[in-house]
């Protein structure tokens, strides 16, 4: 399938939704700038945000980092409405103001509905955000809309013939969840390009985790090709696929950036050996029975209890993958010292409404309980 020229933008993109924090936590603007210049100087253009990554805070290093030291030709940003978060049409509709104030871009290159799935898909349609951003698509504020989604692929079939309008999709793809129920990563492209919308994949080393795979799989990989990294075949991967337009990578930090630029710069996609080495390393990675939590902390905001579910599986998938028992048993009570303990669930289950992995969350905290009392 042949990309309209707008979309042929180069194969890596800067996911900025897990930016390098300092010791109190706050992210680290200028490491973040040294991370932008390299990006930029590599050849590389896009950037991703949203409205709702850090509370804000994401947009915000964009507009310090990006906007106010490059020129604005010179890159490509995409940000994200929210309608979960919102409390009525009027404030989602004034989420664009906000990411524009935040950022100082003047318009948003790309510009996306986020987060679609069947449980808020209602919320996008009675705050007819459907029809808003076109709307500012025509006023300028907006050059290209689409969707980020995390369902089905009758789900995607349904959005995609009843909003043919929208000119591109976000979606998680890698490895990992290439065949899976939950994601079905290999179904949903199909489905995007059989509707012939370039795809911008997210999740492609699954929140870090492919980053630092079990051993059997790293084994697999670095018997291949010695010098690459494990992230190097996650990326390569999903940017191998026909119809990806770009892959998002969500560095955080300096020595992230260097390795991502290094194999993406001159970006070749897998051969048949590559491609024979991945579906192996796939296999393997089947055979661990990990959490696949992706770290994205949907989940957290309306936790009554305030449980740090995603650090609590971080923990337990430590014990599970790499049969560190005693360091995730420290890593848990660390975790837990100052926010609810996985045993402190009330089973309210607003957590697994907004997780958009559709993990069983209320089971897997049970037996994070029962493994760490
Ligand atoms: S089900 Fe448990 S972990 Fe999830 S939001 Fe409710 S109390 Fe928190
Ligand atoms: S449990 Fe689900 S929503 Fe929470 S961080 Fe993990 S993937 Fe995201």
């Amino acid at each position: 399938m042949a990309l309209h020229p707008f979309f042929q933008t180069p194969k890596l993109g800067f996911g900025l939704m897990r930016l390098p924090k300092d010791a109190d936590g706050a992210i680290d603007v200028e490491q973040v700038k040294d991370m932008v210049d390299l990006f930029l100087a590599s050849g590389f253009t896009y950037f991703d945000t949203a409205y709702v990554y850090d509370g804000g805070q994401s947009e915000i290093t964009a507009g310090k980092a990006l906007v106010a030291r490059h020129r604005r030709d010179s890159f490509t940003l995409a940000t994200k409405v929210n309608a979960r978060v919102s409390p009525s049409k009027e404030e989602a509709e004034r989420q664009l103001l906000t990411s524009l104030e935040r950022t100082g871009a003047e318009y948003f290159d790309y510009y996306l509905l986020h987060a679609l799935g069947s449980g808020n898909a209602p919320k996008y349609a009675e705050y007819k955000l459907w029809d808003y951003v076109p709307r500012m698509k025509e006023k300028g504020l907006v050059r290209h809309w689409g969707f980020s989604f995390h369902d089905s692929p009758e789900m995607l079939e349904k959005l995609l013939s009843e909003h043919p309008d929208a000119e591109f999709v976000q979606l998680q793809i890698n490895y990992a969840d290439w065949e899976s129920a939950s994601v079905a990563s290999r179904r949903n492209l199909e489905v995007a390009r059989a509707h012939g919308k370039p795809v911008i994949v997210m999740e492609p080393v699954r929140g870090g985790a492919l980053a630092d795979p079990p051993r059997r799989v790293r084994d697999i990989l670095t018997a291949a090709e010695p010098q690459a990294s494990p992230a190097s075949w996650a990326i390569r991967f999903a940017a191998s696929q026909e119809g990806v337009m770009t892959v998002l990578s969500g560095m955080s930090s300096m020595a992230q950036m260097r390795d991502n630029v290094s194999f993406m710069k001159d970006f070749r996609p897998f051969s048949a050996g590559e491609a024979a080495v991945m579906e192996n390393a796939r296999q393997a990675l089947l055979s661990v029975n990990s959490i696949p939590c992706t770290g994205c902390r949907y989940c957290t905001d309306g936790c009554p209890m305030q449980i740090r579910i995603p650090d609590i599986f971080t923990a337990r998938n430590r014990d599970i993958i790499f049969g560190q028992t005693e360091a995730a048993r420290s890593m848990y009570s660390r975790i837990t010292r100052d926010s609810g303990a996985a045993d402190q669930c009330v089973a309210c289950g607003q957590c697994e409404g907004a997780c958009p992995q559709k993990l069983p969350i209320i089971e897997l905290l049970r037996q994070a309980a029962e493994a760490f009392a």
